[in-house]
């Protein structure tokens, strides 16, 4: 028996009208290769946790199993800040809504799965190297616990797809609560589809917020909770030093998961002003603006809502964003720095940790795991992390009078448990560019094993895992200034 009877499937976006989508069939990759089957997350779906030729052929575009439904979304959306018209799925499908064991729907897209009407000047393609980097990153942030879209699997081929030099042709079979973006509202908003646009608000309450339907205003509340599901997901963002690098309107989803992974990174050196993405010029989506960009990305939204929502509304469920955000990142940095209690004295010791580091170029992750260690390691080596060692000292002391406040007597064991919380939430191992770059050269040369290893360390990136220990290395010279651009 196949597979798909065994699962539960179904096809309830290509139920809506066809103002929201073109059907269209994947074009297959040639002698398509595993690269990465995601055992457990196929396991939740009561999918078999081994890869096999059936499903092979299904995530390479081979065959289309009855229960699906491809199709190529219709969206629009603001890119660098000017509205584009004319976006849409240009190389990836929704194939339909997959259930898991627990009864969530997630919707199956299969990036790279060649054109549809949306493609533009594209070739419907993706490669090896950006759905590595995709499918990493994803699976990196959910083992961090932060809302994404996730990568179920992954497939190389013989297919020749060329970028600024010929590359492997691959497909990304991706998870996600929804592929619903800003864009697809402000498309019907622009095209002046107010029927339409109504009915989409409708079915994203009724799909992702029910809790919203019987409210007094169900569409303001809907718009509440998006804002407060993006406030907290940039929130995680700025915590664990992540850059997304093309907060375009049409990469927000509607359910606040970070979505569409380009040219991102996790911050090596502690550096407010990052630009990660190389096509950047003007610095738009540089690491501290994201907070100012989510909320800019929300006015665009509101406004494409604003047929369904008074105007006072829209704008007092705005200005919940920034308190919000400030809020849930308060917790996070206060978790990550093991305090209990929140102190007025608190924004100040947070502050110069910051200067400290970006005045000293030191790793942000690494200084934080190593502060988790201060029980078994003592201060030495979190002292040892920092040039201007005086100022080190300094911080570190005020840091732990600081802690000594709230613990009381038993000093020892207090700084004990809270080491063993501090770990729990700053990882021993991350994404780092380098690390996807040496995987992504090896892969190309047709050894996955690199990829495995990785996805491994990244759903358990707080554990030790000391024969990896290697993994959790600084960046060399080489690895620190990659240039990433859009290209993908
Ligand atoms: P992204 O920068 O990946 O978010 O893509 C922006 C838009 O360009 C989306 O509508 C994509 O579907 C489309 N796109 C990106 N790459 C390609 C490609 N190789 N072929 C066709 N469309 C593409
Ligand atoms: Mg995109």
């Amino acid at each position: 028996m196949s597979v798909w009877n065994r699962v539960d499937v179904t096809t309830r976006f290509s139920e809506l009208p066809r103002a929201f989508y073109t059907v269209v069939k994947p074009q297959p990759l040639t002698d398509p290769d595993w690269v990465m089957w995601n055992e457990d997350l196929a396991l939740q779906f009561g999918l078999p946790p081994e890869p096999s030729e059936e499903l092979l052929n299904v995530f390479s575009g081979q065959t289309i199993p009855d229960v699906f439904a491809p199709l190529a979304m219709k969206y629009a959306g603001h890119q660098f800040g000017i509205y584009n018209p004319d976006l849409g799925d240009g190389r990836g499908l929704l194939y339909g809504e997959l259930r898991t064991l627990s009864g969530q729907y997630y919707d199956v897209h299969v990036k790279g799965s060649g054109l549809t009407p949306y493609s533009r000047m594209g070739d419907g393609r993706a490669v090896l190297r950006s759905s590595i980097r995709e499918y990493l990153c994803s699976e990196a942030m959910a083992g961090l616990g932060i809302a994404t879209t996730r990568a179920l699997a992954l497939v190389s081929s013989q297919t020749p797809v060329r970028r600024e030099r010929m590359e492997t042709g691959a497909m990304l079979t991706r998870v996600a609560k929804t592929h619903i973006r800003f864009g697809h509202f402000e498309h019907l908003f622009y095209t002046n589809q107010l029927a339409e646009l109504t009915l989409l608000a409708d079915k994203v309450i009724d799909w992702y917020y029910p809790e919203c339907r019987h409210t007094d205003s169900p569409y303001a509340q809907m718009f509440a909770r998006i804002v407060e599901r993006t406030a907290c997901m940039i929130a995680e963002w700025q915590a664990t030093g992540f850059a997304h690098g093309v907060m375009n309107t049409d990469n927000m989803s509607i359910v606040g998961e970070t979505f569409d992974y380009g040219p991102f990174a996790f911050m090596d050196d502690y550096d407010p002003g990052l630009i990660c993405n190389h096509s950047d010029y003007q610095g738009r989506y540089q690491f501290d603006r994201q907070p100012s960009i989510g909320l800019w990305n929300l006015t665009a939204l509101a406004h494409a809502l604003s047929p369904l929502i008074e105007h006072a509304d829209l704008e007092r469920i705005l200005s919940t964003y920034e308190p919000t955000m400030q809020r849930r990142y308060s917790v996070i940095m206060r978790e990550k720095l093991g305090l209990k209690q929140s102190r007025a004295e608190d924004s100040q010791l947070f502050d110069d940790l910051f200067q400290l580091m970006a005045a000293n170029h030191v790793d942000y992750a690494r200084f934080l795991r190593q502060l988790s260690n201060l029980d078994v390691d003592g201060r030495q080596p979190v002292v040892d992390l920092v040039m201007d060692r005086e100022h080190a000292q300094q911080w570190l002391s005020r840091y732990l009078t600081r802690c000594a406040a709230e613990d009381g007597g038993e000093a020892e064991q207090a700084m004990q448990q809270r080491c063993t919380l501090m770990r729990l939430k700053n990882p021993k191992y991350r994404l780092r560019n380098y690390l996807a770059q040496i995987a992504i050269e090896k892969a190309e040369q047709g050894d996955y094993s690199d990829v495995a290893t990785l996805a491994y360390l990244l759903a358990h990136p707080f554990d030790e895992h000391p024969e990896y220990h290697h993994y959790a290395a600084l960046p060399p010279q080489w690895g620190k200034d990659l240039a990433i651009s859009c290209s993908s």
